[in-house]
């Protein structure tokens, strides 16, 4: 499962800032996932509590924070809302669009202590 790898790196993360930064628990993440990353949220949820266990971040909170997704359209060359990979251009309904927001998952903000 896509969303296991996923979650094991978002705890590889917070043990390096732990490391960098010397707290030793995690009470919140708040985690930007793009409306493009191909992140299906609740299983991301499910795996996430699965990975924490035995971690700095066991029981802590998840907050998932949607970003919009945007791309640049290469037919009528300007930035377009593209919610879907593979969706069309919404103003000249042309499939050359190129994702440049929303394809990334990352950590936005820690509750430590
Ligand atoms: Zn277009």
């Amino acid at each position: 499962m896509h969303e296991m790898s996923l979650a094991e790196g978002v705890i590889q993360i917070l043990e390096e800032y732990a490391m960098n930064e010397g707290f030793s628990r995690v009470k919140t993440v708040w985690l930007e996932v793009g409306q493009l990353s191909n992140v299906e949220v609740d299983s991301f949820r499910f795996c996430f509590e699965v990975v924490c266990r035995g971690t700095l971040a066991e029981n802590a909170t998840l907050e998932v924070i949607e970003t919009p997704g945007r791309g640049y359209c290469l037919d009528c060359c300007q930035s377009v809302e593209h919610s879907q990979r593979f969706d069309p251009c919404p103003q000249c309904n042309g499939y050359k669009v190129q994702a440049t927001e929303g394809s990334e998952m990352r950590v936005k903000e820690l509750e430590v202590e």
